[in-house]
């Protein structure tokens, strides 16, 4: 985890929230890598769940609603987690996180008695400080979709059974925020809502599953270490009677990673008695149901956490003690597909025809990296750590005959081809 997190700072991944300020806990920003990583994992995301698909609509709703949505919901009176207070040093814990509820872990001190504290970030709306204008930034993006449903219906017509779906930040006032961005207090979710008939639950459980474990795989994620967890009746929310939890192998322990839950009517019906307004779905010959959800939710930061663990990697260079750092990303979601070089920067012929090369490759994929620093060991060693899955050079054969050499980063061999094949050879090999 160290190697990764320093990894991470020092080529612009991931970044402490507020760092010059000292922090903010639970909180990180996105560098210049780190962003594109996290643009290209959502992209993967909607290309297999949105665009991939007829029967899915994208949604991007307000992070403030009305606070009656998390009335309705049970948010207010139940979204909380037991926490203890050390009468000593005066460190927080979770309670159902450590062995003995009674003796604090940091100290040795005597814990207080375990309360609920309510993980909603509240804030008020408007200049008149009253209790009618409180409310939370969005604990989850789920309820932007359930209170929508009506205008999807309404705008969209879709046939049961459609899912709803949607990426944004959700906000929770973690007790412990901790383990770099697995635990944070702002965070990101990619949720989508699959209303199905209520007779077909088990059916679209079961494919919503298989549909999460191929994009897991899709995105890099070393699957010997994911592990789909049955969740027993008496760790599931009360409205659901089936929930898996993705576990992910991480250096600090086997943590949800993802969750797939069958939510019942819940939502809708809760939304149904408290708003007044009918949220149910109407079949062509007539028939009116609520209908039922199945909700397959993604962590993005987890996401990102999980990608890098499962594409960092450390080998030792042939013919030298020198360790080579490089994260083996998918090229679905590397931030840089291929970077181009001149084999010398001096030489503006060489510069000029790698400037050409450069324009040709970043014209088709975009994320195509300039690189002409140091010499093409050092090169290949920066792009190696930032997950760059091709580094083309051109030397002075390229002038003669309009090739290049193509190096692969997790094998290290270069080809030579011509230029007008790297971008066929890219493409093939993603
Ligand atoms: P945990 O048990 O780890 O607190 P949870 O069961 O409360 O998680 P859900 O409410 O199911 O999580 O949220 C859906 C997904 O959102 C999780 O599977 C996870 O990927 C992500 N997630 C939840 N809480 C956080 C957080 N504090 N920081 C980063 N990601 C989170």
């Amino acid at each position: 985890m160290e190697k990764l997190i320093s990894l991470c700072k020092r080529r612009g991944f991931i970044f402490q929230g507020s760092e010059i300020y000292g922090g903010l806990a639970g909180t990180y920003d996105y560098g210049p890598l780190g962003s594109l990583l996290k643009n290209n994992i959502k992209d993967s995301w909607l290309k297999k769940f949105v665009h991939g698909r007829e029967d899915t609509y994208l949604l991007d709703a307000a992070i403030l609603m009305n606070g009656k949505v998390w009335q309705a919901t049970g948010h207010v009176d139940h979204f909380s987690d037991p926490l203890v207070e050390c009468k000593e040093c005066k460190h927080r814990f979770r309670a159902d996180q450590i062995q003995d509820t009674k003796k604090c872990p940091d100290c040795n001190g005597d814990l207080g008695d375990v309360r609920q504290f309510n993980m909603m970030l509240s804030t008020k709306v408007g200049a008149v400080d009253d209790t009618a204008s409180t409310t939370y930034l969005r604990p989850e993006t789920a309820q932007g979709i359930f209170v929508n449903f009506k205008n999807v219906l309404d705008s969209m017509s879709p046939k049961l059974p459609f899912g709803i779906a949607q990426i944004g930040k959700a906000f929770r006032n973690e007790i412990t925020p901790r383990d770099f961005i697995f635990r944070l207090r702002e965070m990101e979710q990619m949720e989508i809502e699959y209303f199905v008939d209520p007779d077909r639950w088990n059916e679209e459980f079961e494919y919503w599953k298989d549909e999460m474990m191929e994009w897991m795989e899709e995105i890099g994620l070393n699957m010997k270490n994911v592990y789909p967890t049955e969740i027993g009746e008496g760790d599931r929310a009360h409205y659901s009677s089936r929930t898996i939890d993705f576990e992910f192998d991480f250096p600090f322990g086997r943590k949800e990673l993802y969750g797939l839950a069958y939510r019942s009517d819940y939502d809708l019906s809760k939304h149904t008695s408290s708003s007044g307004q009918k949220l149910e779905y109407t079949y062509p010959e007539g028939a009116k149901i609520v209908p039922h959800v199945i909700e397959p939710s993604f962590g993005l930061d987890r996401t990102i956490l999980a990608v890098l663990l499962s594409a960092y990697r450390e080998d030792v260079l042939k013919d030298s003690e020198e360790v080579r750092t490089y994260l083996a990303l998918s090229p679905a979601v590397a931030p840089v597909i291929c970077a181009v070089s001149p084999l010398l920067k001096n030489k503006p012929e060489l510069v000029d025809k790698a400037r050409e090369v450069h324009g040709l490759i970043k014209k088709e994929f975009g994320r195509v990296a300039w690189d002409d620093n140091g010499n093409i060991g050092k090169r290949y060693r920066r792009q190696d750590e930032i997950g760059t899955p091709w580094c083309v050079v051109v030397d002075f054969d390229s002038l003669e005959d309009d090739t290049v050499t193509i190096r692969s980063r997790d094998t290290g061999m270069q080809e030579r081809m011509k230029v007008d094949e790297v971008i066929r050879f890219i493409k093939d090999n993603m």
